[in-house]
Order: structure tokens, then sequence, then C-alpha cells
């Protein structure tokens, strides 16, 4: 952000008295503009025991399979979010069973929300941003071939909820720039 959005002067990186962290703030008028980590939603979809993913058509990481998720819009709930996700990406429908993992990755300033989700029907269609659609066994994820380490992380959780039952919310974090 070079320039203030409130005045247009020149903004600087500031250690600023009153702040722990380096802000860009303008010195003309005092705005500080802050910078904090961005929202993404989604859905851990599943259905009679498979798990959907959406191969991506558009980059970041295009060619490699997603979870459904997206950036949070203002003025929207977490679980629409991740349901509005659901419905662009695959033209499906869910129901939302709980909150499931949350991941920061830190390099992208981003935290993920997954939300283990019911699919209704599997009548996906695809889009721009889905290239392939595709229901897995859980033996046979593509493991090597995810986007994202966030999706990675959401599926291992989910396996391993399948495996002791519980509700456990699963956290985690990393600095990969793929996270
Ligand atoms: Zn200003």
């Amino acid at each position: 952000m070079n320039f203030c959005s409130k005045c247009g002067s020149d903004n600087v990186h500031l250690h600023l008295e009153q702040e722990s962290f380096v802000r860009y703030a303008c010195q003309a008028c005092d705005a500080i503009h802050y910078k904090n980590p961005l929202l993404v939603v989604g859905c851990v979809p599943v259905y009679q025991q498979q798990v959907l993913l959406c191969k991506r058509g558009i980059e970041p990481r295009k060619g490699y399979w997603n979870l459904p998720a997206g950036f949070m819009e203002l003025n929207e709930s977490v679980t629409a979010g991740a349901l509005r996700e659901l419905k662009e990406e695959t033209g499906l429908s869910g129901q939302i069973i709980r909150l499931h993992s949350v991941y920061t990755a830190r390099q992208k300033n981003q935290v993920m929300l997954h939300f283990l989700t019911r699919l209704e029907n599997i009548d996906f269609s695809l889009n721009k941003e889905s290239v392939a659609i595709q229901l897995f066994e859980l033996n046979k994820i593509p493991w090597d071939k995810l986007a994202f380490k966030s999706n990675t992380f959401a599926l291992k959780s989910y396996l391993k909820t399948l495996e002791n039952p519980t509700n456990e919310v699963f956290i985690s974090e990393s600095d990969d720039k793929n996270g």
C-alpha cells in the first residue's frame, strides 16, 4: 500500500510508539493502515464415505486438487461463506455438520476454516474455477496432487475422525508458501 487511502499522500513504514508491530501509516493525516490476515472458508464435502475434490482451473496451483474454499466476503457468516464457495466451485448444496479444522498459513497471511459438510446430492457442474470434480474413496485421495498444505491437513484430520470418532476441531499452521 504505497498511498494513503484517506488523503492520497505517501504511506511509510513506521514503528509506532503505541503499537508492537510495524505499520503502514500516513504522516500527512496520521491514518494507520492495518494489514491483517484474510479468512478463507471452505468445506470438506462428504458423500457416502467419499470426499469431493475440485481440480483447480486457475492459479495458484492450477491443475491440483483442492477442497472447495475461498475468501470470506464482507457481511457474511463463516458457514454461509463456506456453502457459497461450495456452490460456486461445484454447483452443489450441502449441510454443514460442524467446524472441522483451522489452519494458519503465516506466509500467505491467511487463516483457513474448513467445515465438515454433508452433500445432499452429487449433480455437480464444472466451471472456470473447477475443471474437474471428483468423489474420492478415502483410500484413493491424491495426496501428492493436493493444491495446498491446508487441504492435506484437513483431509488427514478427517481420516483420523473416522478411525477415532471425535468432535475435535483440528488446528495447525505453517510457513509454507503452499500453505
Ligand atoms: Zn493520509
